[in-house]
């Protein structure tokens, strides 16, 4: 061995070492999950280059998990392996053709069929029943000694303390004295209970935890039972171990014997598929990236498995993982990254937001370089100091955020790298103030201070707005930097000549910015609301309120009871509708702005399936056209696009879809099939 590889192996070995022992003693996790699983990869394969063999790898890897002495420890009859990891759809190709090979090699007579299920991110559990009798519960601890957790679940939501067989009309199956039938399942924290019991912890100036995976963990595993039954934990059940006396057809496969799970009383995974070839498998793994967010229970993966037991039993387990199933795992949402220092940015609405600035790290194949702290209180309560080490969590479009600092308390911190929010805006140098009652401090100067003046323009021109083309942040920042415009209707006053001796601007693109300023000038009344940037009137709003109007100039004198009668419309946006066509200014713009745009009847229907949703198709659809299709979307109150970028919502997939579906699943755009979208589409607007 190379000194050079062996350092190198030495630093790795200790790392994941360190680890394990935040994870499984600490409840603290440093890395994320799918972190720590790509360690131990690398690991093994950095072994199988110095030819060391697998089973000294294993034994490097070691236990992991040392259990707490006062639990009582458990044997497990059949071990509980942890599954091989895939990263990627090449590796689940391998997997499969590992399988076929494997069936072909020993002349099995088998065509494998294949279910697969989100992969619970919670703790591992193993249910004992004899004579069809709660016997005995056990954690997985190493896989083959567990802590004897009986006490701990039995009042747990999804644990029956007796199987009734008996009265079992769908699954005959038959018992004989001494049974013994273990069910093995996770332990979890629903996302809902999660939320709910953090709050209350905060409430009693209890522990936080930091997801529902830790909160699982903790609560589980406590050596006075009645705080673990004080706890909103569930129990879901996804396979079996030992059987012994217990026969029935129904076992014969993985999905058939869930189904007698859930017949017994159990709660099972979903969504899962049965009977599937690889190509339903992968569809199944894109759908659940599609819908992972809106999951009730915390996932990490999807669990693969060769569905016949038989074939199952043929194919058998290495030492650390059975030969039969192998998990795949989604990208992970949090990473851990340092804070290099926090900035402070400034809202359309003279928020002021507390932003850190990371060493950037990359989350799902994406770079993050800055995280929002949200304000002042979550600042304060996250305790972030400039050179922390954070957990970052960016999940689907949502900005990302500081999830919590990681491992700072036995770290000297130097005071003066904590950070106070400024007194006052960091932008115009103006008064801020906190309402009572708001977590958010805000500057109060309005449009004269240049960072929300710039936001307002921003919005003005954004796509569900004026929806001006090629009018981006940076040529915003330049226009107002070099006084060309000033309020909003400056944009309908710019020429080509001003803009050409803008930087990086040619006759070309300076023509396509007055083309693109041009074909705005048509719009709708409630987009020209929505514009203008009333704080609490969002697109949805602007059109309730437009709805009721003949002509848009009601709006400056409409009574407020008029306003109360609409629908959706309360308190909050009725006063801040009228407290703006009040301010002299306001009133103002926005009747120099009707001097320079007409309106177009308003063609999307309120609340149609696709309003304010951005939509693109691509590949061959089978009954639509792709101009038909448009057109569906448009009637349904949604826009159209022919490239996916960061506004879409929708990407309908026909045959032989390319790159577009691709950048989609990158980009965690919901990508939907054809049969979908018109499902989704209301029958009478077709
Ligand atoms: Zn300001």
């Amino acid at each position: 061995m190379s000194s050079a590889l062996k350092k190198k192996r030495k630093d790795l070995v200790s790392i994941i070492k360190r680890h394990q022992e935040a994870y499984y003693l600490k409840d603290q996790p440093e890395i994320s999950d799918h972190t720590y699983d790509k360690l131990v990869a690398e690991l093994f394969s950095l072994d199988h280059e110095l030819n060391i063999p697998r089973s000294s790898t294993e034994k490097t890897l070691g236990v992991g998990h040392k259990k707490r002495d006062e639990f009582l420890s458990v044997e497990h009859a059949t071990p509980m392996l942890s599954l091989d990891n895939a990263f990627s759809f090449d590796d689940l190709d391998l997997f499969f053709k590992r399988v076929t090979d494997s069936i072909k090699k020993n002349r099995l007579d088998f065509s494998p069929e294949y279910s697969a299920e989100t992969k619970l991110d919670g703790v591992a559990v193993s249910l004992t029943y004899i004579d069809c009798e709660l016997k005995k519960a056990a954690t997985r601890g190493d896989g083959l000694v567990g802590e004897d957790i009986t006490d701990n679940v039995m009042s747990m939501s999804g644990v029956p303390h007796v199987l009734h067989l008996k009265d079992n009309h769908r699954h005959n199956v038959n018992i004989f004295h001494n049974s013994i039938l273990e069910i093995r399942g996770e332990v979890v924290f629903l996302k809902k209970d999660f939320e709910r019991f953090n709050k209350h912890q905060e409430k009693s100036s209890e522990k936080l935890f930091a997801n529902p995976r830790n909160a699982a963990a903790g609560s589980l595993r406590q050596l006075d039972a009645s705080v673990t039954m004080s706890r909103p934990l569930t129990f879901i059940a996804h396979g079996a171990g030992e059987m012994n006396g217990v026969l029935d057809d129904t076992f014969k496969t993985h999905s058939s014997f869930l189904e007698f799970l859930e017949s017994v009383g159990f709660k099972i995974i979903r969504p899962r598929v049965k009977d599937g070839q690889p190509s339903n498998i992968k569809t199944f793994v894109n759908q659940i990236l599609n819908i992972r967010e809106s999951l009730p229970v915390e996932i990490d993966g999807v669990v693969v498995k060769i569905e016949n037991y038989e074939l199952q039993n043929k194919l058998g387990s290495t030492v650390r993982a059975p030969r039969f199933a192998i998990a795949y795992k989604l990208p992970s949402e949090t990473a851990i990254t340092e804070v290099l220092g926090i900035d402070v940015q400034v809202g359309r609405f003279g928020t002021l937001t507390p932003v850190a600035r990371l060493k950037t790290v990359s989350i799902g194949g994406v770079n993050i370089a800055n995280a929002t702290l949200h304000n002042e209180d979550e600042l304060r309560k996250k305790g972030v100091k400039i050179g922390d080490r954070v957990e970052v969590r960016r999940a689907g479009d949502v900005i990302p955020e500081v999830v919590r600092t990681v491992n700072t308390s036995n770290k000297k911190r130097d005071k003066n790298l904590s950070f106070k929010m400024p007194k006052f805006c960091p932008s115009c140098g103006g008064k801020t103030e906190r309402l009572e009652g708001e977590v958010a401090r805000r500057c109060i100067n309005g449009k004269k201070c240049p960072a929300q003046l710039e936001q307002a323009f921003i919005h003005f021109v954004s796509k569900k707005a004026m929806n001006i083309d090629g009018l981006g942040t940076k040529l915003i920042q330049q226009l107002i930097r070099e006084n060309l415009v000033n309020s909003f209707d400056d944009i309908y006053k710019l020429n080509s000549i001003q803009l050409e001796k803008l930087d990086k601007f040619g006759a070309k693109s300076a023509q396509n910015l007055i083309d693109s300023i041009e074909k705005s000038r048509v719009t709708t009344q409630a987009k020209f609301l929505y514009a203008l940037g009333i704080r609490h009137v969002g697109l949805q709003t602007a059109k309730s309120i437009c709805d009721t109007l003949n002509r848009f100039e009601e709006l400056f004198s409409l009574p407020l009871e008029k306003l109360a009668l609409i629908h959706d419309i309360g308190p909050v946006v009725i006063s801040s509708v009228s407290n703006f066509f009040k301010t002299r200014e306001n009133l103002e713009l926005t009747e120099r702005l009707l001097n320079e745009i007409t309106f177009k009847k308003e063609v999307s229907i309120q609340g149609g399936v696709f309003a304010g949703k951005d939509v693109v198709f691509t590949g061959t659809l089978k009954t639509l056209k792709r101009a038909s299709a448009q057109e569906l979307v448009r009637k349904n109150g949604g826009t159209f696009s022919e490239t996916v970028n960061k506004k879409t919502d929708f990407c309908v997939v026909g045959e032989k879809a390319g790159t577009k579906a691709k950048a989609a699943l990158r980009m965690q755009v919901k990508v939907i099939t054809e049969d979908e979208f018109l499902a989704m589409i209301d029958k009478n607007i077709r």
